[in-house]
């Protein structure tokens, strides 16, 4: 089979949710990846930031393996040998007093919103059903229906009503319309991305993060910070909210966890907040399986043993200058944090940044547009000096072909 017939395939029997740049990938290692015909590429997306730690990392193959001979899944009916030796792990890395263990960074999400609801009826002393969280404009939290309720892309919204209610939405990165929002005093929490990352890596001011934190801390109402995508060494901090010395209330995390292997996310808060829901009030089959326990825990010890916060931190600032000095009419702007970075693409004669993502594709790089007009450039953040320079130098050649 070539390329094309594993997409025609693909169209054939699956359902046509994505619109993949097109190309095969059939093996990675590292920030690489190499298609059905042999070619190998610079990963640039990095599964949306969740593989942090590298393609096959081989600690995390490892923990993955030797556990999968043992025992991978026993469901939350039964205690199991290695959830408390994870649950210990992750909340000391973190600092929270216990963790929730989830799948997909959704369900954390969801998990997250429905904490605060208990939190907002059994400690704040909200009205049954009046509680409210306040989202903001441009957010990315999941595809289920509670979350796209907070949604504002009509992509992900249309013909999916009716929505949930019980949200406010704000604009990003605009602490007068929180303090104006967070007078209702139904108000419950905030939920925010530290950096948006679907909506294009959008950072917000200096200073919005600590200002929000200090309005919900005034207000009693939680921050909830959703760092599926900008925790765990991705803008050279562990976590985004770090850059501002900025504790969550709820912190909730997933993609990186595992380093790519499987769906694993979590949720992070102290006592007073998580043991408000009770046994029975919440779960998933597979939450805190053996096998993800293990992942995760050498997930995040890759993270700290290879320095990846500071690989990020280092290497981001170089990109982000070299993109910069890139003589192109396509580019508009450059941004990004660490190795979060977005170049927004004017389209010229025509060619937009899918043209680009196609080219850099020719040219061995590959990432794929956000929002139409701005690409994401996120490889893994194992990637080294050597192999980002490299990679930049094949990014030039593709924006040069449309001059
Ligand atoms: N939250 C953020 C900030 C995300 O970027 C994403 C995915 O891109 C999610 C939540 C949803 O994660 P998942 O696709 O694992 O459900």
């Amino acid at each position: 089979m070539n390329t094309q017939d594993y997409i025609n395939r693909e169209d054939l029997y699956g359902a046509h949710n994505y619109h993949p740049l097109p190309v095969v990938l059939e093996r990675g290692e590292g920030p690489f990846v190499w298609d059905v015909e042999g070619k190998r590429y610079f990963d640039f997306l990095s599964a949306y930031s969740a593989v942090n730690q590298g393609h096959c990392h081989p600690k995390i193959i490892r923990a993955l393996t030797e556990q999968a001979t043992r025992l991978t899944l026993t469901s939350r009916a039964f205690y199991n040998s290695v959830l408390g030796e994870y649950e210990e792990y992750v909340t000391k890395y973190f600092g929270y007093d216990k963790v929730l263990p989830m799948n997909s960074g959704a369900e954390a999400d969801e998990t997250a919103l429905k904490l605060c609801r208990k939190w907002a009826y059994k400690k704040k002393g909200i009205k049954e059903n009046k509680a409210k969280i306040i989202a903001c404009e441009g957010n990315f939290h999941g595809r289920t229906i509670t979350i796209i309720s907070m949604s504002t892309d009509p992509d992900a919204r249309n013909h999916y009503g009716p929505f949930t209610p019980g949200f406010i939405i704000i604009p990003y990165n605009d602490t007068k319309a929180l303090e104006e929002a967070l007078k209702d005093p139904d108000v419950a929490g905030f939920l925010v991305e530290p950096i948006q990352g679907e909506a294009g890596v959008f950072v917000p001011d200096e200073g919005y993060l600590k200002k929000s934190r200090e309005l919900c801390k005034a207000h009693n109402v939680l921050f909830i910070a959703d760092e599926v995508q900008t925790g765990l060494a991705r803008t050279g901090k562990m976590l985004a909210c770090e850059h501002e010395n900025v504790r969550p209330d709820i912190l909730i995390l997933g993609k990186a966890l595992s380093g790519g292997v499987m769906p694993i996310s979590a949720v992070l808060a102290d006592d007073d907040i998580m043991l408000t829901i009770l046994p029975g009030e919440h779960g998933s089959t597979f939450g805190g399986n053996p096998l993800a326990a293990k992942v995760a825990i050498a997930a995040l010890e890759v993270i700290r043993d290879e320095n990846l916060c500071e690989n990020a931190d280092r290497l981001g600032k170089i990109f982000r200058d070299e993109m910069k000095s890139i003589r192109s009419e396509m580019i508009e702007l450059v941004r990004g944090k660490g190795l979060l970075n977005a170049v927004v693409i004017k389209p010229r004669n025509g060619k937009t940044a899918w043209d680009v993502c196609l080219a850099m594709k020719e040219m061995g790089v590959i990432a794929k547009p956000t929002h139409e007009h701005i690409i994401r450039f996120a490889p893994p953040l194992v990637i080294t000096e050597a192999e980002i320079r490299e990679a930049i130098v094949l990014i030039k050649e593709a924006f040069m072909l449309f001059q």
